[in-house]
């Protein structure tokens, strides 16, 4: 019998009872994988194990995606009208806000994320993206297409089956509803690979739209090693699209494995190195507190995370001062504090990576102005940090870091800094502050990258796409975009008077 995994939670902002199902969820029941093997989910916070989920491998995802594809000739797809689709996603979203509280405690424990983001952030942004695509369900039409006398065409925009959706650990509960939300909604069912270092809230989801109703086998959810479960859903001919978010390296082997195979569709949401470009008429104060969300939210575990900061030479001085304090006075802690700004990255791993990256910095001569170390003690903290004296060949500068981790450069002229902002092999986010509106507006349209925002941090809206340019991927989540990825499209040609 699989487990589950209760928590008590007794602290400052959030008091209660968390209950997880830690089995795979294959057609509508929690159950053990094959091979009975489970892994350890750590905190962040401070190195100890949370709990143990099972593990799946290639057998578990073979009989998920065959439970999924079940259920998709059977009692979903153009079985269901998209208005019942609809209902059943409202349905699954109201739960998720009836449940908000214990599904962001869950987030913050397995993520190391402070709970008011957590609730305010990922839970609340992930209840708008199902209402949004719930919205779009029984929406999605095709056209009619005059062709000759007595004759016309139709397109039906139809589901594509059984989808891939494999998710990264940084915002766990978000990108997965990213992937499950359009995908349902569209009449696709689901296999979702979680990151084998952040499974619950992907479990507790999968709770809660059993509870909503679903029908079995419409969303599973395997949880497992990349390598071993991600790596077979790729391979699964029974699986007609992977919709996959995470690195570069891996998901150019996705799409690799997908070519292979049986040439499943394939949309890539992968890593940035985004540039935030402030010039000298930007507004100081209010760019220095969106300065510090662009870079140390999340504790700069983002895709978009503006790391690239290049300053013109006018507000240079006073930019880097009044960063420098915001930085400083950043708090960093317990998750469970209404005053934690920022808490731990992920795992170990990651704590190494961002410390290699750091020394890196260092030994390649660029000049550390706050920040530049671990902060003593078992969980995963490290220091808000900022560089400058940085040269664009650096290896700080040139790849992700993922970190809470600045590299701050000085420019004069506009060109120069289009220039510096597109020398990247990535292409995902960018963020340009100014109060001049024509400058704004052209140098956004310069830069090579699938989002730009204009004085504002990353925030982002169901109705508006996001996805990469260059080495970031391609294809759309959220909006009107999203749906093309997860329907294909079928023209049926009518001959009314039968001749030929
Ligand atoms: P990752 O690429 O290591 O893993 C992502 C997911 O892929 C995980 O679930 C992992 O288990 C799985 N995976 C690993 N090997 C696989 C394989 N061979 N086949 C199939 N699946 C496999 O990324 P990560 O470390 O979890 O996340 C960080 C990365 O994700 C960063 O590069 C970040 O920029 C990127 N990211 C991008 C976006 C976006 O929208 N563009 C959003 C969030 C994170």
């Amino acid at each position: 019998m699989p487990g589950t995994f209760t928590h008590e939670f007794a602290t400052e902002l959030y008091n209660g009872t968390v209950t997880v199902n830690t089995g795979l969820f294959i057609n509508g029941q929690f159950v053990d994988s094959v091979d009975r093997e489970s892994i350890d989910v750590i905190s962040p916070v401070d190195g100890s194990v949370i709990t143990k989920v099972s593990i799946g491998n290639a057998r578990d995802i073979d009989i998920a995606v065959k439970a999924a594809r079940a259920a998709f000739k059977s009692s979903w797809g153009l079985k269901v009208p998209g208005s019942e689709r609809g209902k059943l996603l409202y349905k699954l979203a109201d739960l998720l806000e009836k449940n908000a509280d214990a599904v962001a405690a869950i987030e913050a424990l397995d993520a190391g994320k402070p709970f008011v983001y957590a609730k305010g952030q990922d839970v609340q942004d992930a209840i708008d993206n199902l209402r949004y695509f719930a919205g779009w369900a029984d929406k999605n039409h095709g056209q009619t297409i005059e062709t000759a006398e007595a004759k016309f065409a139709y397109t039906r925009h139809e589901p594509i089956g059984t989808v891939a959706g494999i998710v990264p650990w940084n915002f766990p509960l978000y990108i997965t509803i990213w992937k499950i939300a359009p995908a349902l909604a569209t009449g696709n069912t689901i296999v979702l690979k979680p990151s084998e270092m952040t499974p619950l809230s992907a479990l507790k989801l999968a709770e809660l739209a059993k509870e909503a109703g679903f029908p079995d086998g419409v969303l599973n959810v395997v949880t497992g090693y990349g390598a071993v479960a991600g790596q077979a859903l790729t391979e699964h001919p029974l699986v007609g699209k992977v919709s996959f978010t995470g690195s570069t390296t891996i998901g150019r082997k996705v799409m690799e494995t997908a070519a292979k195979t049986n040439l499943k569709r394939v949309t890539l949401e992968l890593g940035g190195n985004s540039p935030t470009l402030i010039f000298d008429d930007a507004n100081l104060e209010q760019t220095v507190k969106w300065v510090c969300w662009i870079i140390f939210h999340n504790c700069g575990q983002m895709c978009a995370a503006g790391a690239r900061i290049l300053v013109q030479e006018g507000i240079y001085d006073k930019f880097l001062q009044a960063f420098t304090d915001a930085a400083e006075s950043l708090k960093q802690g317990d998750s469970f504090k209404a005053t934690t700004q920022q808490g731990p990255l992920v795992s170990k791993t990651q704590l190494d990576r961002v410390l290699g990256y750091i020394e890196s910095g260092k030994q390649e001569g660029a000049r550390i102005v706050t920040g530049g170390s671990h902060i003593e003690g078992p969980g995963y903290f490290v220091k808000p940090t900022i560089f400058v004296d940085v040269k664009p060949d650096m290896k700080i500068v040139r790849e992700e870091i993922f970190g809470p981790v600045a590299v701050v450069f000085k420019f004069k002229t506009e060109e120069e800094a289009i220039e510096a902002a597109n020398d990247t092999d990535y292409g995902l986010s960018s963020y340009v502050f100014t109060e001049n509106v024509s400058r704004a507006i052209r140098v956004s349209n310069a830069i090579e990258a699938g989002s730009c925002f204009i004085n504002e941090a990353i925030l982002m809206r169901p109705q508006v796409p996001f996805g990469g340019y260059k080495q970031s991927g391609y294809g759309k989540d959220m909006s009107e975009y999203a749906l093309e990825a997860y329907t294909q499209v079928k023209a049926v040609h009518v001959n009314l008077s039968l001749k030929l």
